[in-house]
């Protein structure tokens, strides 16, 4: 045996044999589990062994929808996400401005949500020119549905002149007509213009500092969103970076790439390429195609039936329309590959529903594991049809802290009680998974994990529909299993079982045991890929 994992609590995932105190693992696989007696005299004259002090282990855990490099990115920029008005804004930024110009690029600022603030008001470009009229600036929602631009960057952009009603872009206006500044979804593509490309080694760089972030997290695999990152042809650099990492033997993590494309015929060149459908190269793993089918509630682009309450007139955008998401859908579907598509509002879901249904209809095939990331507004009818559809869910329980805020307001409490009813998708056997959408909100696990139990806020102020909840077992299973699921990987990973991968996490509490308000506080003391400790506390 290579390693000897001993004196632990482990909980396997594995119904057949879910709990025993030792591991032996060798060539990265685990090869025996059992209790101390049995496994340590498996240990030879080079076996390393671990004592694991009676601590909890777990399998390693999976994160199935985040961006890595987008995380990097706005590392670098000013974090707007505990300002609390419009002016904490302006001063947050007004700090970094004079950096900005010194080095001649734009300002970034991200994760702003006015929803937060003390008077929830959209920002504009008038109240960034507040903070500077000659460095141009951007400010990302939360979300990443929409940026606000300053009138110096919106002259940089070259869209000062769009006029309402006559643009092809997704962007907001004063009543002037002039833009205001804001820029909605896909229209934030022009935002490239913004970004220096980094170089391929740079970008490597930048996945090795994510994936050491990602491991003291515990997390062992992920799936990462990263090809619309500078602009919509970035596959190919970001692909090739991935893979000289995983071929240099270096690539700490397991990644599965979802790969974002808004063309058909985008999608058509990358898969004429060796970017097969689930081609392997080393530890990277070509995924589904990335389809975003409406927006978000915060920034009232989510595609909902019955329109916003709190915004009369809104109901939100659908990015594809009906023949041309048919039309992506098909391409991929057709070859091989898996789905997994962003949808938030239930005429969104809808919509994609239909395209996922016809595809599958006219092109059957076994077990496509198409998915729905976020799945949040859902009425107890469309759950029933996911679960004919077979469809997997992509869920992020942290985004309770945040929308059960507002989700009330927007679309009732009627509807809001029907979504995000994670217990109900357990309940009917349909597959969800656990993510974070890093950077939208932290990756960090066992907070994630605790949502999903206590379906309260961290400080307890406020609980939200906990009939909807999940137990910590079914939680655990989300961040482990079923995210092995989302991958066709459950048969080589995403529980303690042998002849599965060696990918572990050991966490200083028995998260089964507290009281769930604490499993937030848990700390991860060390994580395992293929055999290896990757990170130790
Ligand atoms: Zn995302």
């Amino acid at each position: 045996m290579d390693t000897i994992f001993y004196n632990g609590m482990i909980r396997t995932q594995d119904n057949a044999y879910p709990a025993c105190s030792a591991v032996a693992v060798k060539g990265g696989v685990i090869m025996r589990l059992g209790c101390d007696e049995e496994i340590l005299p498996l240990a030879g004259k080079n076996t390393k062994t671990v004592d694991l002090a009676g601590k909890l282990m777990l399998p390693g855990f999976i994160d199935t929808h985040l961006h890595m490099l987008n995380y990097i990115e706005f590392l670098e920029q000013v974090n707007l996400s505990e300002a609390r008005s419009l002016r904490q804004v302006q001063e947050l930024c007004a700090a970094k401005v004079g950096q900005a110009a010194e080095k001649g690029k734009w300002l970034g600022g991200v994760s702003f949500n006015q929803d937060h603030w003390e008077v929830p008001q959209m920002p504009t470009r008038k109240d960034l020119d507040a903070i500077s009229q000659d460095v141009p600036i951007v400010i990302r929602r939360a979300c990443f549905n929409m940026s606000v631009v300053n009138t110096k960057g919106m002259e940089m952009l070259g869209i000062m002149g769009e006029r309402e009603g006559l643009t092809q872009m997704l962007l907001g206006f004063y009543d002037d007509g002039t833009p205001n500044g804001i820029i909605r979804q896909h229209s934030q593509d022009i935002l490239a213009k913004a970004v220096t490309i980094p170089a391929l080694e740079d970008i490597k760089e930048m996945i090795l500092k994510a994936c050491a972030h990602m491991a003291k997290q515990g997390i062992t695999s992920v799936h990462s969103e990263d090809y619309i990152n500078y602009a919509v042809d970035s596959s190919e650099l970001i692909a090739r970076a991935y893979k000289e990492l995983a071929a240099e033997g270096k690539l700490p993590l397991r990644v599965y790439q979802q790969c974002a494309f808004r063309t058909k015929e985008q999608l058509e060149a990358f898969l004429a390429t060796e970017n097969k459908p689930g081609a392997e190269f080393g530890r990277y793993k070509i995924g589904p195609l990335k389809v975003f089918e409406d927006g978000a509630l915060g920034a009232r682009t989510a595609c909902l039936k019955d329109g916003y309450l709190n915004d009369p007139g809104k109901k939100g955008i659908l990015i594809h329309p009906k023949e041309e998401l048919y039309e992506l859908f098909a391409t991929a579907h057709k070859n091989g590959m898996q789905i997994a598509t962003h949808c938030i509002g239930d005429e969104a879901l809808d919509v994609t529903m239909d395209a996922y249904e016809r595809v599958m209809n006219e092109y059957p095939r076994v077990d496509p594991r198409h998915g729905i990331i976020h799945c949040q507004l859902m009425t107890c009818g469309q759950q029933e049809r996911f679960r004919q559809l077979n469809i997997i869910g992509y869920v992020q329980p942290v985004f309770i802290e945040s929308d059960m805020n507002i989700v009330d307001d927007c679309v009732g409490s009627d509807l809001a009680k029907q979504s995000y009813n994670w217990r109900a998708y357990i309940d009917m056997g349909v597959h969800i998974s656990g993510s974070s959408d890093c950077p939208v909100e932290a990756f960090d696990i066992l907070p994630n994990i605790c949502y999903c139990v206590t379906r309260s806020k961290k400080d307890g102020s406020k609980t939200w529909y906990p009939e909807n909840g999940i137990t910590i077992d079914e939680a655990v299973r989300m961040f482990t299993l079923e995210g092995a699921y989302a991958s066709f990987e459950e048969a080589v990973k995403g529980s303690i079982t042998v002849g599965k991968y060696a990918d572990l996490v050991v966490v200083d509490r028995d998260i089964y045991q507290i009281e769930p308000g604490e499993i937030q506080d848990a700390q991860v003391l060390m994580t395992v890929v293929n055999g290896e400790i990757i990170y130790k506390r």
